[in-house]
């Protein structure tokens, strides 16, 4: 029998790949990066928290979140909406204090204190930044160790550099997730790290050695870069600096969770990022700005498995501290009247 001959569309397709040098679109097959979906995550961990909220609740216990919301930022407004839209979704309880952008450091431990006391209150969540005027160290560690949602309390932090139970920083934690969930070798894996913060890089670092990777964490003095992040199994970049890590860096096979969330307005600078990829350059011309990551997006087709932004690291989040609330309502309350029943 003879072969059938390509169709007239099949032989357009196979000139243009092997004329152009870059996919056509964002949905070209010669991408080869497996997408770390973020929001599948988020939905399978929601499931699975809704399990735990609903034997708490048959307990008599309301897990409960309070967040605080100073002055009228509008990024930390929409942040602040988010998680209390998620508190709802999984029935935790939420309080909003939105105390007035001429707050002092006194009035902000005064409320602290309060929410400390409040049985009824599991984690508290103080959104930062704060004013200028109020001294963020001295109210980020007014939180209660047991209530510190965020883990960023110095007692957290000791926890987490001691490998004890505690609440761990919620970026973090969910990059972990993203790794374990879609089965991602971590122990004995090269891991790069990219950002020293306190709130990313370094609990990031951490956690991946409690894991068994050998970590490397790099900075802004760091040499030869490109170096590094070749030697690299694992990449986990936390720089803040639009599309940094460049494809050719990336070692073939390499997990890549992109931490970076950098709005890029710049239409030099989009144009460039973008070039490989039609629909998102349209809409950042349509709308005037556009999210970018720490990695360039032209990793999509030299890494084995990338985070997608947004829609990967960014769900996560908030997916953490949702979890996070519901442990420390657990660890917390099971010291008290439900003892070993928990
Ligand atoms: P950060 O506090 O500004 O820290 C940035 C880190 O990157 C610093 O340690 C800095 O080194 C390092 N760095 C800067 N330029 C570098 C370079 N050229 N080479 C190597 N290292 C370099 O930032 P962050 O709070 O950790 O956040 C990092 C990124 O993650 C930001 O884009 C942020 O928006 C994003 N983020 C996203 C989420 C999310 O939910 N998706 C949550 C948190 C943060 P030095 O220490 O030497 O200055």
């Amino acid at each position: 029998m003879r072969a059938r001959a390509p169709s007239a569309t099949f032989q357009c397709l196979f000139l243009a790949y092997a004329i152009l040098p870059f996919p056509l679109s964002e949905s070209e097959p010669c991408m080869t990066a497996r997408v770390l979906d973020g929001l599948k995550i988020r939905d399978q961990i929601f499931v699975e928290l809704r399990d735990e909220i609903s034997h708490l609740h048959a307990q008599g216990i309301r897990p409960g979140l309070a967040a605080v919301l100073v002055g009228e930022n509008p990024a930390s407004q929409l942040y602040v909406k988010s998680k209390i839209a998620a508190c709802e979704q999984l029935g935790l309880a939420s309080w909003l204090h939105t105390p007035l952008a001429a707050s002092t450091t006194e009035y902000m431990l005064k409320l602290v204190d309060d929410l400390n006391r409040d049985d009824n209150i599991d984690g508290i969540l103080v959104q930062l930044p704060l004013p200028k005027q109020v001294d963020t160290k001295r109210v980020l560690e007014a939180v209660d160790p047991a209530k510190d949602v965020d883990g960023f309390h110095p007692v957290s932090l000791g926890k987490l550099v001691s490998g004890r139970e505690g609440l761990v920083a919620c970026t973090p934690a969910g990059c972990m997730e993203i790794l374990r969930r879609n089965n991602i070798p971590i122990e004995g894996a090269n891991a790069v790290v990219l950002g020293r913060s306190d709130i990313v890089g370094k609990p990031m670092a951490l956690l991946l050695m409690h894991a068994n990777a050998t970590v490397t964490i790099c900075h802004s003095k760091t040499r030869d870069l490109p170096d590094v992040v070749r030697r690299a199994d694992i990449v986990v970049a936390a720089m803040g600096k639009a599309g940094h890590v460049q494809a050719d860096w990336l070692k073939s096979g390499s997990a890549v969770i992109d931490v970076g969330t950098n709005k890029v307005t710049d239409a030099a600078e989009a144009e460039s990022l973008l070039k490989n990829f039609p629909q998102r350059l349209a809409k950042f011309r349509e709308k005037g700005s556009v999210l970018v990551g720490d990695v360039h997006p032209d990793a999509i087709n030299t890494a084995g498995a990338l985070t997608p932004v947004p829609g990967g690291v960014g769900p996560m989040t908030i997916t953490m501290l949702m979890s996070n609330t519901v442990k420390a309502a657990r660890l917390r309350r099971a010291r008290g009247a439900l003892g070993a029943s928990l």
